[in-house]
């Protein structure tokens, strides 16, 4: 298995162990502009588990370049030690470890300590998601960013990096004197496509002055950047012809999308409604007119995928980043010809760029000792074995009883339906989300390897768990649909929306139908697009100001065109409060008006679930040491429950 994958590549001076390798990424495990005791061991983490190479997350190289407040900068010596660090834990594991080195240009998100910064571009063109008018950058100011790009790169050189990659991806600065549409300069870095390359080529020759031979350098760009509404803008083919051929570049490394794309930002970090390795055929593309090696980043979350993609000769390697954030030893298990065991990441972006877009630290719903690796990073097998029981098998109870078998208790869980997974058994009968299942059969197979015993269609009481007397008890009965109180008047069918999405929306009439959403989740812009998909008109209220307004942002916006495209109708700001025979009653939350949708068919409730909580007080009183997680503890994310079970089993030693 994966002979291609598994062989050495060569990038410049540095030889790579294998393939496989993380992106740069932001982390949110940087503080103040530097390395974190976190980063260091999540990098750590990375590095055991087998991967060839690390590309750590971006730099600025110029105080212009804080596009957040938690971006590492390289602007001056301090930052070497830190680097070092990370550059030794890679090393001991033999990983190589690169750098980037960063400019956002007009891309700035947020103010730090607030300060309100000010966005430099080739020219004054907005940024529409950032809401952003930047200033064009003088020739002096050019010079002084790329002396910073070359400085950058040096200071990593010094720290004991390998390489280094300049990001000139995603509509950053580079990116943005590349694409005409936001270069409008008339001076020599602007017009033709010369022009425009001029502030790169100088980053690279810069760069590669400052660090000499045998220092890897790579420049990161998007093969397509799906910017404009008709062709794209920019030759990216042409540009890498050139760098190449200009001879200082040992390699290129090729992604998809900008801030600008048309489907917003979807490409940065694409979620499971794209498919696995839509990247290659760009990055076939780049590497066919190019003599150095190409690496390629997209959703590439299983080795059997990669190996295709290098086997084919669409690159040479794969970053497979949420791949290694889901399971850091995922190379190592790919080596051991062990692929079952990898825990393959679903593409949710929930706990990766989604905690990142909320500005902490990311971890992984499947897997969140991810980001946490100073608290579990090291399984220590208990010296005192307990049984335990585990009630509910859905993503808290499943997390438990595998963390708890896993390090050494004798473990049983207990399933009340027919089949563990949980919530995840509804979340992927969606349309787009099919791949959410992934979570309940990853989950399954370690409570296999882990030796959990199963047992489903098995109702828990006091009286079993007093009959069995384990040493503890985890509680996960899960939750049920809230049903507020309504005016609920006449025949109109009234139906819940996991019972919709259970029965593939068997249960609910044809015609028009009112979905009510007050959670802004997943399931009610799901359960919409599921119906309207099958004919129905169907009309999304929900009580917020946009559909899906909880989901992670690359989800949502994935999640809403395929809603619009099924022609389902949204209304923001409404709250239901009642309906009677084929009329369905709201209120405009913002103006207190009354909305009033007649001729309705069907309504659905998605709105929210409790807590199954009733086993939590029985328990109690059996004085047997218990522990509750998930949904029935107080509404829960997947991620959330994961988390629950996690601490639940490690909390067993205690
Ligand atoms: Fe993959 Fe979701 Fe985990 Fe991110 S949170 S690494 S997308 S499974």
């Amino acid at each position: 298995l994966f002979p291609t994958l598994l062989s050495p590549l060569q990038v410049g001076d540095v030889t790579l162990k294998n393939r496989i390798f993380s992106s740069g990424h932001d982390t949110v495990m940087v503080h103040d502009g530097a390395v974190t005791d976190q980063l260091v061991e999540y990098h750590r983490a990375r590095a055991a588990g087998g991967a060839g190479l690390i590309i750590m997350q971006v730099a600025g190289i110029h105080e212009t370049a804080r596009y957040t407040y938690h971006v590492l900068m390289a602007t001056d010596d301090s930052c070497i030690a830190g680097y070092r660090r990370v550059a030794e834990a890679a090393h001991e594991h033999g990983c190589a470890l690169f750098g980037q080195v960063f400019h956002p240009g007009r891309e700035i998100m947020e103010s730090q300590d607030g300060a309100l910064p000010v966005a430099y571009a080739p020219s004054a063109v907005p940024n529409e998601r950032f809401r952003v008018m930047p200033r064009p950058m003088s020739q002096a100011m050019i010079a002084e960013v790329v002396a910073g790009y070359a400085a950058g790169a040096r200071r990593l050189q010094r720290a004991g990096l390998d390489g280094v990659e300049i990001v000139a991806s995603h509509g950053y600065l580079p990116a943005q004197f590349l694409n005409p549409e936001l270069n409008l300069r008339t001076d020599q870095y602007g017009g033709d496509l010369d022009n425009r390359m001029r502030f790169l080529r100088e980053i690279v020759s810069a760069v590669r002055e400052a660090v000499g031979p045998g220092f890897a350098v790579g420049v990161r760009v998007s093969g397509i950047e799906h910017s404009s509404v008709e062709d794209e803008p920019t030759d990216i083919v042409e540009v890498c012809r050139r760098l190449d051929a200009d001879g200082s570049l040992d390699y290129l490394n090729i992604t998809e999308g900008t801030s600008a794309s048309r489907s917003g930002s979807l490409h940065i970090v694409p979620p499971m409604s794209e498919e696995a390795a839509y990247t290659a055929p760009a990055a076939a593309k780049i590497k066919a007119a190019v003599s150095i090696p190409v690496l390629v980043a997209g959703r590439i979350n299983q080795p059997q995928e990669a190996e295709i993609v290098i086997a084919k000769g669409q690159a040479d390697a794969c970053a497979m980043t949420r791949a290694l954030i889901c399971d850091p030893d995922m190379p190592a298990k790919a080596q051991a010809q062990r692929p079952d065991d990898i825990r393959a990441c679903i593409g949710c972006n929930q706990a990766c760029i989604g905690h990142f877009q909320a500005g902490y630290p990311i971890s992984c719903i499947q897997r969140p000792e991810t980001g946490r690796e100073r608290e579990f990073g090291t399984l220590v097998i208990t010296p005192k074995p307990k049984d335990v029981m585990v009630v509910g098998g859905g993503p808290a109870g499943m997390k438990a009883a595998a963390v708890a078998a896993q390090r050494g208790h004798r473990v049983t869980l207990y399933e009340a339906s027919g089949r563990v997974g949980g919530q995840v058994l509804l979340a992927e009968r969606l349309p787009g989300r099919s791949e959410f299942g992934g979570a309940a059969t990853n989950l399954q197979s370690e409570l296999d390897r882990y030796g959990v015993i199963v047992k489903t269609r098995v109702e828990v009481d006091a009286t079993m768990i007093t009959a069995e007397r384990p040493d503890h008890v985890i509680i996960a009965t899960g939750a049920t649909p809230y049903r507020p109180p309504l005016e609920l008047d006449g025949d109109m069918p009234v139906l819940e929306a996991w019972d919709v999405i259970g029965t593939g929306g068997g249960n609910t009439p044809k015609g028009e139908i009112v979905v009510a959403d007050w959670r802004g989740d997943w399931t009610g812009l799901g359960v919409a697009e599921m119906l309207a998909r099958e004919g129905r008109k169907v009309t999304l209220c929900v009580n917020g100001y946009a559909a899906g307004e909880q989901l992670q942002q690359y989800t949502r916006i994935a999640m809403l065109r395929a809603a619009t495209e099924a022609k389902v109708r949204v209304i923001p700001h409404a709250r239901l409060f009642g309906a009677d025979d084929d009329t369905v009653y709201l209120v405009n939350t913002l103006t207190g008006e009354p909305i009033i949708l007649d001729g309705v068919d069907g309504l659905v409730l998605a709105l929210g679930h409790q807590q199954n909580d009733a086993l939590l007080a029985e328990v109690e009183s059996t004085g047997i040491p218990f522990t509750g997680v998930g949904d029935c503890l107080a509404p829960r994310t997947v991620e959330e429950a994961v988390l629950d079970g996690l601490r639940a089993a490690a909390a067993l030693y205690e």
